[in-house]
């Protein structure tokens, strides 16, 4: 802005604060607002338009006809102000006539004023009116006056939402550029259905103050903010802070680049010497970017531009003190939350009860915020270009992760079919709850054991609702992850004591802490402080525990302590080499020792176990074999090694497919090396929960699964109508000689023998 728009901005602010600090009535208000504006914009004419019962109404005017106020109504996209209201745009006329939108309205009798700028008034991202100015002589408004006049919108989009002059249910959807319904595409990372309202993870912040009283404290306020907001931008870096994936990197530079650019600092300064407060100033210069930048169609750009808007929302709540995430801010209970990505840990944070689904504009399959969703019940739908831009916080949506879409502004018949296909996946569902009591027993008569997984407490009450076999998977990490601080031992003992409990007779298969990768810990400070080019193949799992092996010391005595009387089934994550599992394994030798040297009660027997994550180990089970009871192959790490394939990498998430010669030969291989051990083996990767890879497990040899829950249903199903000894038979065949495409292959064979597919 220029010193004079500056000035001329700040000269009305100043006059305006008087009008909004005074006693008057709205409408009294509104009619000072137009006089005020005219006079300092040398103005024959200033309007105001405000959208009532959908249509956009002259609500004050100096200069026109006052025999049109509240009898003026046009709508939205009709007539310049129709135009202006639609697309949330400036526009500045020489001559008013000449626009092609432009409509004569004698009652204004407006036809002695040739030129015209106007401005929407903007609420929310929308716009709930519109401010004009119309001169009698020629010539366009200088940029400067039409900067002033959208500073003015501003504090008059305050002054009518606190007088109530709009109606909030009028314009919705009004003014988002588009107004009919709009479908996204996206890639299905937890299927499911659910319709409801879109949340933002972050919320934007709603402005209560506009103008400034004392200009000097809001400069100091935004350099704070600026220094704070640094300061997190520096930590992310080191963090992760904000979710996972191989774009992060860019991001981050992205984001360092917009926290120290100068001309966005000076934006702001230059706001707030118009009169505004720290937010108004943040949020203006923010509304001036969007718009620049919505009229430049460059794909690339608009991500940048969310970054933006990422760095300014988080500018505007550390400015506001507004900090919490929609989890800490009272969930509404039809959530669908909204968001670039997130850690498995924000996703924690959210009550599992309110929230009804994820759209991330990131995400991957396997990635451990996906697991954390699955395991809540919660559909999730990833990978959305320009999800951010497109969907707005309380637009009513419509997601369908089955068919890998979301409907923003659904239609009622959109509406009606939704509601048709929600009730038959209800019914499904329904049906593949009452098979709870069914046993897994193939057609041929094979038993398979079919067990869930698990990680908080609440999880273990899915072992009764879908009657599992016992839960071969439980991520005891999970309790880290909602943890502020590192857990005490006696919370790990009370945990896993109550786990056990619940689950009764089936047993629990306690995986001990998976840290690192995706899941940091923010109070355990990771690699001394080094960042890891590749966190997966890194610091990780029992990596971390047996050098920090308090860790590891403190969860086997918290372990074997709430195990005491029963059987404890314990296993080791990422195990690469057979002595790992040795030393692993001494830990707990030593603490049981303790514990017996104190003639405590200990477990009254321990069967260990390992996870087969990592290819190299494959090579040496012949080691392992005899030191173990059972073997759990974690397919989402393996298989992200076997491909070299980053697991919460979004572009990598489509590119292999489970169903893949490479992978089934090498489980095949390691049923087949363990053949006649004592050793249980389980697939318990989220492979396993898809009817169809389950199928090609069975013919693998593969008797044990260890699921999400909400496959468990599904599943049985499938295995009842499955011949175990014809898959097996037919999945030598194919690997013998694999067809060009297994997944087809498979899938024909399994619905010609009547297998129903979901
Ligand atoms: C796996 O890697 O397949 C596994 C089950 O462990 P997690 O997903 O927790 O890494
Ligand atoms: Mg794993």
């Amino acid at each position: 802005m220029s010193i004079g728009a500056v000035e001329a901005a700040r000269n009305i602010l100043t006059r305006l604060h008087e009008v909004m600090a005074s006693r008057s009535n709205a409408q009294a208000k509104l009619n000072t607002v137009v006089e005020v504006i005219g006079e300092c914009l040398h103005s024959e004419v200033c309007s105001i338009y405000l959208l009532r019962e959908g249509m956009l109404e002259l609500f004050a005017t100096r200069g026109l006809a006052q025999e049109a106020v509240h009898v003026t109504r046009m709508a939205v996209g009709e007539g310049l102000v129709g135009t202006i209201a639609e697309d949330i745009e400036a526009l500045n006329l020489a001559e008013a006539t000449a626009h092609p939108d432009f409509m004569y309205r004698p009652e204004t009798g407006e036809d002695k004023f040739h030129s015209f700028a106007g401005v929407p008034i903007v609420r929310r991202e929308r716009a709930v009116g519109v401010l004009s100015v119309q001169h009698v002589e020629p010539r366009r408004y200088e940029d400067i006056e039409v900067e002033a006049l959208q500073t003015v919108a501003m504090v008059l989009a305050e002054l009518i939402t606190n007088a109530d002059l709009i109606d909030e249910v009028d314009y919705s959807g009004v003014g988002s550029g588009q107004t009919g319904p709009e479908t996204l595409r996206g890639l299905t990372l937890v299927k499911g259905l659910a319709s409801g309202v879109a949340v933002y993870h972050q919320p934007r912040i709603t402005i209560e103050h506009v103008v400034a009283e004392d200009t000097e404290a809001e400069r100091q306020r935004v350099i704070l903010a600026f220094d704070k907001m640094r300061e997190q931008v520096e930590r992310m870096a080191s963090q992760a802070e904000f979710g996972v994936g191989g774009e992060h990197e860019e991001v981050l530079a992205t984001y360092k680049m917009f926290a120290y650019d100068e001309g966005w600092t000076r934006r702001i300064n230059e706001a707030i010497d118009s009169g505004l407060t720290a937010e108004a100033a943040i949020e203006r210069v923010q509304q001036r970017t969007r718009m620049r930048m919505r009229q430049i169609d460059d794909p690339l750009l608009a991500d940048r531009m969310h970054d933006l808007e990422d760095l300014s929302n988080r500018l505007l709540r550390i400015v506001s003190g507004q900090l919490g995430t929609a989890a800490t801010m009272g969930l509404r209970s039809d959530a669908i939350l909204i968001a670039r990505n997130l850690g498995p840990a924000e996703l924690l944070e959210y009550d599992r009860r309110r929230l009804k689904g994820v759209i991330l504009e990131e995400g991957s399959l396997t990635s451990h915020v996906v697991i954390v969703a699955r395991a809540m019940g919660v559909p999730v739908l990833g990978r959305v270009r320009g999800l951010r831009g497109k969907v707005r916080e309380g637009d009513q949506l419509l997601l369908d992760a089955d068919q890998a879409t979301v409907t923003v502004r659904a239609s009622t018949g959109m509406i009606d079919a939704f509601d048709t296909r929600l009730g038959r996946s209800r019914e499904r569902q329904a049906a593949y709850a009452a098979l709870r009591d069914v046993v897994p027993v193939s057609a041929d008569g094979k038993r398979i054991t079919v067990m869930i997984n698990a990680g908080l407490r609440d999880d273990v009450a899915n072992l009764g609702l879908t009657g599992a076999d016992g839960i071969g998977l439980f991520r005891t990490e999970f309790q880290f992850l909602v943890s502020a601080t590192l857990p005490a031992r006696e919370r790990q003992t009370r945990l896993y004591r109550e786990v056990m409990e619940q689950a009764g007779n089936k047993p629990v298969m306690f995986r001990t802490v998976d840290i690192g990768g995706d899941k940091t810990l923010p109070y355990l400070r990771h690699n001394d402080g080094d960042d890891e080019e590749n966190p997966a193949m890194g610091w990780r799992a029992l990596r971390v525990a047996l050098e920090r092996d308090g860790l590891l010391k403190v969860q086997a005595r918290a372990l074997l302590e709430a195990a005491a009387g029963r059987t404890l089934n314990v296993m080791f994550p990422m195990v690469s080499e057979p002595w790992e599992f040795d030393a692993a394994r001494a830990v707990f030798d030593s603490q049981l020792e303790f514990l017996r040297s104190r003639r405590k009660r200990v477990p009254e027997a321990i069967r260990y176990g390992v996870m087969l994550e990592v290819p190299a180990l494959a090579e040496q089970l012949d080691v392992l074999a005899p030191k173990i009871q059972f073997l759990s192959i974690g397919t989402n790490d393996l298989t992200q090694f076997l491909f070299a394939a980053d697991r919460a990498n979004p572009k990598l998430a489509e590119r292999y497919d489970w169903l893949s010669p490479a992978i089934l030969r090498f489980i095949r291989r390691i049923v087949r090396n363990l053949e006649g051990q004592a050793v249980d083996v389980t697939v318990c990767g989220e492979m396993g929960g898809r009817q169809l890879e389950a199928l090609a497990l069975i013919g693998l040899g593969i008797e044990r699964l260890s699921i999400t829950p909400a496959s468990v249903g599904p599943l049985k199903a499938m295995i009842g109508k499955c011949d175990v000894s014809a898959i097996r038979e037919a999945m030598e065949g194919w690997l013998a000689a694999p067809p060009e495409n297994l997944r087809q292959v498979l899938t024909s064979w399994a619905t010609e023998r009547g297998i129903v597919l979901d």
